[in-house]
């Protein structure tokens, strides 16, 4: 359930339409699936909104994806981190797909650029290691939002703390 998709190279997130704007997406959609296109695969869009209120795109299928699905909450917390981002005055981009790495929101301002990565599902302390180092790699820090830490994790110079 990704919150954004494209209309050619626009790209459109969903929770972000006034109410008129969103009608004409999904009444689009409707009228035709590849109206709209996601970055991650040629999958159709369809326009959904939760029951929760939350509207959000969806993948007809993920055959041709590695897209995993998210939950509701994580949707809305990468919401929340993207708004936060851009009233900080970063230039934040929202499901932000690189060449080896996807990122919840990628915030940039001047040479910084820093990652937000929420993970409510269990993840391993050597796949968030594994994916911390694409990242320093890139040259990007990363801010992890854990439901749970992954175990055996120990504050090091590896992980450490954004105070700017
Ligand atoms: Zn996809």
């Amino acid at each position: 359930m990704p919150l954004s998709a494209y209309l050619y190279t626009q790209k459109i997130i969903a929770p972000l339409l006034n109410d008129n704007e969103w009608r004409h997406i999904v009444k689009s959609l409707k009228q035709s699936p590849d109206y709209l296109h996601f970055k991650c695969c040629g999958s159709p869009v369809y326009a959904r909104t939760s029951s929760r209120g939350l509207r959000h795109f969806v993948h007809k299928n993920t055959d041709h994806c590695n897209y995993v699905s998210e939950s509701e909450d994580h949707l809305q917390m990468k919401l929340e981190i993207y708004k936060a981002c851009q009233e900080l005055g970063w230039n934040a981009e929202l499901e932000y797909i690189g060449e080896k790495f996807r990122a919840d929101v990628l915030a940039v301002k001047d040479e910084r650029k820093i990652a937000f990565e929420i993970q409510l599902s269990r993840q391993d302390l050597q796949t968030t290691i594994n994916r911390q180092n694409i990242l320093h790699k890139a040259g990007i820090r990363c801010a992890w939002f854990f439901n749970r830490i992954p175990k055996g994790y120990r504050t090091n110079e590896f992980f450490t703390c954004i105070r700017n």
